[in-house]
């Protein structure tokens, strides 16, 4: 008999909800992961980093487990196809697992849920990747926030109320004893080793100390680049609000906005095709292809769209700032769907999460839920003269700038400027 502690965005052995759990209730405990064939196969780059750091993480899982006298079930598969196998192989008393709010998720937990219960399995899950899930920062009346500020004053009430603590010790007793189980590699599954560098999982008190100073100038090292450690569980999400309350609240409140989107997607599962404000799904997108293209690669004629597009196609990353400059061009410039944009961001960033992403492109689309009006459009001179002023972040990504190899502008600023405005106009007079 062995309880399952299924893992999936929580690749990480301390201050683990369904892990702590599953080690303190159950005598057995078999860690599994299972390397998901139905996301797998949407990824069009078989050299996708994200694909490599998972595995790698899992590795280390592997083994730390195996120091421990216990070992884990690495599978590559459709999950509930998996699940199958695994109750034909073993004696399954129950299964921990961390909650997920993202529709697949809750779609395939679901799935497993309803299979576990034809034999009276228990499916026991929990909180983890949020300090708040959805559902629990409401309004008075008991429903979900349309917008951030109310939503997060209410979180950080609650969030100093509730004194949050990691978890402690697990009893790592109740790990099932097993010889190592089999690993799996990258080619298995189809996919090749990627030279992209991820960064570390520590979060510098240092620069989330100066995190409101520095955050908006992406030449400087002032962001944490957690957001892949977020995304994937290898950092607790609890203990780096515990850090961020006693250092820096700036940094808190972008913690806020994680949970704030994922509240949305979680409540409004429709924003992944629709704006969140309906009138906007009005608005005749250009969408030019060769434009599209030329902002892809970098290509633009506007150094800081560019600079960032760069960025993003080298490392899988794109400063904050970089991503609301280039958002705004492609949308409002362009006028090409945030849909386009969103889903190029989501095969290239390593920190993707789609709530976030899909709040960020509506956010600056105008179509999202925030009150700003949409005839503010981001100027990338100003935006440039404002945070990059001596160019340091632009020259880094565009040796060439200055130079006849450097595109010239793909559209004139004011016309465009005014073009976007007339267009979302007489898209929301319909
Ligand atoms: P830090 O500035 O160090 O912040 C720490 C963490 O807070 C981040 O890792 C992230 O988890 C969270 N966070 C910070 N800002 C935001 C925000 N505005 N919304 C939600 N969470 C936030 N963030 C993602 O995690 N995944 C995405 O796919 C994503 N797509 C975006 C798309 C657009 C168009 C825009 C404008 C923003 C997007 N963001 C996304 C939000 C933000 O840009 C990134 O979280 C941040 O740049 C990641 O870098 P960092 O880890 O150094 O962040």
């Amino acid at each position: 008999k062995i309880t399952l502690c299924w893992f999936r965005r929580d690749l990480r052995t301390d201050d683990n909800t369904a892990l702590f759990y599953a080690l303190q209730q159950e005598p057995e405990v078999l860690p599994l992961f299972i390397f998901d064939k139905n996301i797998l196969d949407l990824l069009e780059d078989k050299s996708d980093a994200r694909v490599q750091f998972i595995l790698q993480k899992v590795g280390e899982l592997k083994s730390f487990f195996e120091q421990k006298g216990g070992s884990m079930l690495i599978k590559y598969g459709k999950p509930e196809e998996v699940y199958s196998e695994l109750l034909g192989e073993y004696d399954i008393q129950a299964v921990y697992t961390n909650r997920d709010y993202e529709p697949y998720a809750k779609k395939r937990d679901g799935g497993i849920e309803a299979l576990l219960k034809e034999k009276n399995i228990p499916f026991l899950t929990f909180k983890d990747q949020v300090i708040f899930e959805p559902g629990e920062i409401l309004n008075g009346s008991g429903e979900f926030y349309k917008v951030f500020t109310p939503f997060s004053k209410n979180w950080l009430d609650k969030f100093k109320q509730t004194k949050t603590q990691p978890l402690s010790e697990p009893n790592w007793k109740n790990l099932a004893k097993s010889s190592p189980l089999p690993e799996i590699s990258l080619s298995e599954m189809g996919f090749l080793p990627s030279p992209i560098e991820i960064p570390s999982a520590i979060a510098d008190q240092d620069i989330i100390r100066h995190y409101d100073e520095n955050r908006n100038f992406p030449a400087k090292k002032g962001t944490t680049r957690l957001g892949i450690h977020l995304r994937f569980g290898t950092i607790s999400v609890r203990k780096l609000a515990l850090i961020a309350s006693q250092l820096n609240e700036t940094y808190l409140n972008e913690l806020i906005w994680r949970e704030f989107y994922m509240m949305i997607l979680a409540y409004n599962p429709q924003v992944v095709e629709k704006a969140f404000k309906p009138a906007y799904d009005h608005i005749p997108w250009r969408n030019n292809e060769q434009e599209f293209k030329a902002w892809c690669e970098g290509k633009t004629g506007f150094p800081i769209v560019d600079a960032g597009m760069r960025e993003l196609n080298a490392t899988g990353f794109m400063h904050n700032r970089v991503r609301m400059v280039v958002a705004s061009f492609l949308t409002k410039h362009l006028l090409i769907d945030w849909r386009w944009g969103e889903a190029y961001f989501a095969k290239k960033l390593l920190d993707f999460e789609l709530a976030s992403n899909n709040g960020g492109w509506q956010w600056a689309a105008g179509t999202g839920t925030d009150a700003q009006p949409y005839f503010r459009v981001f100027n990338p001179d100003s935006q440039t003269e404002k945070f990059d002023k001596d160019l340091k972040y632009i020259k880094k990504w565009i040796p060439e700038l200055g130079t006849n190899s450097y595109p010239k502008p793909i559209v004139d600023h004011k016309f465009a400027r005014t073009r976007a405005i007339d267009t979302y106009k007489k898209a929301l007079e319909q």
